[in-house]
């Protein structure tokens, strides 16, 4: 059973790193803000509640985040292990994850902030079938177009420059602390996040003395 926690400003690539460990680990990606999005987009009651804090670039509340996070992991479909990603982000919500589960690692993404709006304000999803895409390093084939399903692509509502900065502002102030608290009991894997996606992978994997990184597709990311 392997447990881990990636941290990493926004854009830093968590969850690009989440997929690739987990797909040939055989682990569960649980990204809180995944499952927020999934409740926008699907018009739940739980996406009407968080809609506007998360256009805004906020943090959504420490109560919510938590039940969303026990629910999850009290779904049990984690045989091999996680990796969950975008939380804790602030220190209460640390002291909550450590008091219910015993992580092995955690993995802290760093990249610099000047790097980090380069590639946010370039990004580009696609609402239909959830492909990300860079306007830098991973441009579409048809500009606007979805490579997958042809869908038109979206900016997400909070990678505008404004919410980027709220979100770099909470970072920095709320979630570096967190680094603290983890590193009193577990070992923090600092890792750069600069180079390519394989490139980080591996660290990844030689710091945690994983099995190395075997590309299955290739990744222009
Ligand atoms: P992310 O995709 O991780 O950047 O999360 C998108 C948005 O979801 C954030 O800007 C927050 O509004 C919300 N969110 C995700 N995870 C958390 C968390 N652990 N605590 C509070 N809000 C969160």
């Amino acid at each position: 059973m392997r447990k881990f926690v990636i941290m990493g400003v926004q854009g830093s690539g968590k969850g690009t790193q989440s997929e690739l460990l987990c797909t040939d680990l055989d682990l569960v990606h649980i990204s809180v803000g995944d499952i927020f999005r999934w409740n926008v987009q699907n018009h739940t009651k739980l996406g009407a509640q968080v809609r506007r804090t998360m256009t805004a670039g906020e943090l959504v509340g420490d109560d919510m985040v938590e039940s969303v996070v026990r629910e999850r992991l009290d779904r049990h479909d984690w045989n091999f292990g996680f990796v969950i990603d975008g939380f804790p982000r602030n220190g209460r919500q640390a002291e909550f994850f450590m008091e219910s589960y015993d992580i092995d690692a955690v993995i802290h993404l760093e990249l610099p902030d000047d790097e980090v709006r380069r590639r946010v304000l370039s990004r580009r999803l696609c609402p239909n079938c959830g492909m990300d895409y860079n306007l830098i390093a991973d441009r579409p084939e048809v500009e606007g177009r979805c490579d997958i399903c042809g869908h038109e692509l979206i900016t997400r509502a909070d990678d505008t420059p404004e919410a980027l900065d709220a979100r770099l502002r909470d970072y920095h102030q709320k979630t570096r602390p967190v680094l603290d608290i983890f590193g009193r009991k577990e070992v923090i894997h600092d890792i750069d996040a600069r180079p390519s996606a394989e490139e980080v992978q591996q660290s990844i994997r030689d710091q945690l003395g994983l099995p190395p990184y075997k590309p299955a597709v290739a990744l222009s990311t």
